[in-house]
C-alpha cells in the first residue's frame, strides 16, 4: 500500500509533465484570445451543491460522489465536475453585478468514483469554460467553436462534434410526456437503472449505453421533435452561425442532457480512436442552473474537455509535444577548486536566465559530458584544475563540436552572448 497510489489515480512523472504544460499553454492562449479569464475554485464543497448543481439522478452523483464528513460533522465532497463550482462562486461573489456576460475558465483535477479502464479514471483533469449572463445563440456557437478550433490547434484528426437541442421549461414536459407514453408499455424490458429513471428523469434513458434501452429509445421521441418554436429558432442559429465559419456537426437526437435546468444546446465530441472512452469533452446550456443554487435567473452555456483523453488521443494519432527540459550549459567540473568555481558560475547564470546545471553526483568528467548530452544541451563549460590554475575555460559549443579557451572572468557575459544568440 506504502508504494501503490489509490486506484484510478495516475502520477504524472516529469518526462510526461511537458505534455501538460504544453497543453496548458494552449488552454491560455486560446482563452485569452477568447476573452476567458480563469477562476480557481476549491477542490471540495458542500455536498448539497453537487445534489442541486450537477443533480441528484445523475450517476454522477447517486455512484462516483468522493462523499466524507469533516471535522465539523459537515458533508464534504470531492469535486466531480467544475460547473456547480463556478455557478456557486459567481452567486457567492456576486459576479452578476459585473459586466455580462461573465467568461470564466478552469483547468483542474475532478475526482468521480468510476469503474477504472483506460481513459476512466478517478482522479482526472479537465479544462473548461463558462459563459455566465448571455442567451445569445452566439454564445452557444462561441464556446463550441473555441472547443473545436482547441483540438485543431493540438493537431487532432478524425473528431466528431454531436450536437443537440434539449429544449427548455416550457417544451421539455411536452416531450417528457410523449416519451413516457412511448416507454410505458416498454417499461419492463429497460435496464434496472433505467426502470428507476421512467419517473424521475426520463429522459436520460435515451442516452443509457444498454445495449437493450439503446434498441428502445431508437424509436422515442426525440427532444428536437417536441421543441417550442424559441428554442427551434435558438437551435437553428447555432447551427448557422456553426455553418458560416465552417464547424461540421452531426445533430445526434439522442444526446441529452437530463437535468431539469439543462436547457437548448447539448454537445459532445468524440474523438474515433481511443477506444470505448470516445468523449473527449462535451458541454451544454444550463439556463436554470445558476436560479436553482439560489441566485439570480441568470442564463448559462459551458463544456469540459477531459485532459487525459486528449493526451492519449494525441498519442495515438502521434502528434509530437514539443521538447522541454533542454538545457543552455553544463558545467563540467573536476577537483573541489573547479567544484567551487563551477557553483558559482552555475548560480551566476541562472540569475541571468539561463537554463544551468552542474554535476552533483561526483561523475568523472567523460561521464558528466554523457550525461550534458542527455539533455540536449547548447554549451559545456569544462572546468578542470588546470584550466583554473590558467584563469580560463574550455567551452565547448555541442552542436559544431567546437571548443574555444575562454576567460574565466569573461565566462558569464560571453555564455549569456552565445546562448542569446542561438535563441
Ligand atoms: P462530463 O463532465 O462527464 O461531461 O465529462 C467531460 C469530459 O471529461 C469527458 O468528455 C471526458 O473527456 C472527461 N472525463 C469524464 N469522466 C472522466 C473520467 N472518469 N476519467 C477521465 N476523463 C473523464
Amino acid at each position: 500500500m506504502l508504494t501503490s497510489r489509490p486506484k484510478g489515480t495516475n502520477d504524472i512523472l516529469p518526462g510526461e509533465v511537458r505534455k501538460w504544460h504544453y497543453l496548458e499553454g494552449v488552454i491560455r492562449e486560446i482563452c485569452r484570445e477568447y476573452g476567458y479569464s480563469e477562476v480557481r475554485t476549491p477542490i471540495f464543497e458542500h455536498t448539497e451543491l453537487f445534489l442541486r448543481g450537477v443533480g441528484d439522478t445523475t450517476d454522477v452523483v447517486e455512484k462516483e460522489m468522493y462523499t466524507f464528513e469533516d471535522k465539523g460533522r459537515r458533508s464534504i465532497s470531492l469535486r466531480p465536475e467544475q460547473t456547480a463550482c463556478v455557478v456557486r462562486a459567481y452567486v457567492e461573489n456576486k459576479l452578476y453585478a459585473l459586466p455580462q456576460p461573465v467568461k470564466v475558465y478552469y483547468a483542474g483535477p475532478m475526482f468521480r468514483y468510476a469503474n477504472v479502464q483506460a481513459g476512466r479514471y478517478r482522479q482526472f483533469h479537465q479544462f473548461g469554460v463558462e459563459v455566465l449572463g448571455s442567451k445569445d445563440p452566439a454564445v452557444d456557437a462561441e464556446v463550441i467553436t473555441m472547443a473545436m478550433d482547441f483540438y485543431q490547434r493540438l493537431g487532432l484528426r478524425d473528431i466528431e462534434l454531436h450536437i443537440n437541442s434539449v429544449g427548455c421549461r416550457k417544451c421539455r414536459p411536452v416531450h417528457r410526456e410523449k416519451l413516457q407514453s412511448y416507454l410505458a408499455s416498454r417499461v419492463k424490458s429497460l435496464c434496472k437503472l433505467c426502470q428507476s429513471r421512467f419517473d424521475r428523469n426520463p429522459m436520460r434513458i435515451l442516452d443509457c449505453k444498454e445495449d437493450t434501452c439503446r434498441e428502445l429509445s431508437r424509436e422515442a421521441p426525440t427532444t428536437t421533435d417536441c421543441l417550442c418554436e424559441e428554442c427551434a429558432a435558438h437551435f437553428e442559429k447555432v447551427k448557422k452561425y456553426l455553418d458560416d465559419v465552417g464547424v461540421n456537426y452531426i445533430v445526434d437526437n439522442r444526446l441529452v442532457r437530463g437535468l431539469d435546468y439543462y436547457t437548448n444546446t447539448a454537445f459532445e465530441i468524440m474523438a474515433s480512436d481511443i477506444g470505448a472512452q470516445s468523449s473527449i469533452g462535451g458541454g451544454g446550456r444550463y439556463d436554470g442552473l445558476i436560479e436553482e443554487v439560489g441566485g439570480p435567473a441568470t442564463p448559462g452555456i459551458g463544456y469540459a474537455l477531459g485532459i487525459e483523453r486528449i493526451i492519449a488521443t494525441m498519442e495515438r494519432q502521434g502528434l509530437e509535444f514539443p521538447a522541454e527540459g533542454r538545457l543552455d550549459v553544463f558545467i563540467a567540473s573536476l577537483g573541489d577548486k573547479a567544484g567551487q568555481e563551477a557553483f558559482k558560475l552555475v548560480y551566476d547564470l541562472r540569475r541571468d536566465g539561463l537554463a544551468a546545471e552542474i554535476d552533483l553526483m561526483g561523475r568523472s568528467l567523460k561521464a558528466q559530458m554523457k550525461f550534458a548530452n542527455k539533455f540536449d544541451t547548447s554549451y559545456t563549460v569544462i572546468l578542470g584544475e588546470e584550466e583554473i590554475e590558467k584563469g580560463a575555460a574550455v567551452v565547448r559549443d555541442m552542436k559544431s563540436g567546437e571548443q574555444q579557451e575562454v576567460p574565466l572572468d569573461g565566462i558569464k557575459d560571453y555564455l549569456l552572448k552565445a546562448v542569446g544568440e542561438i535563441i
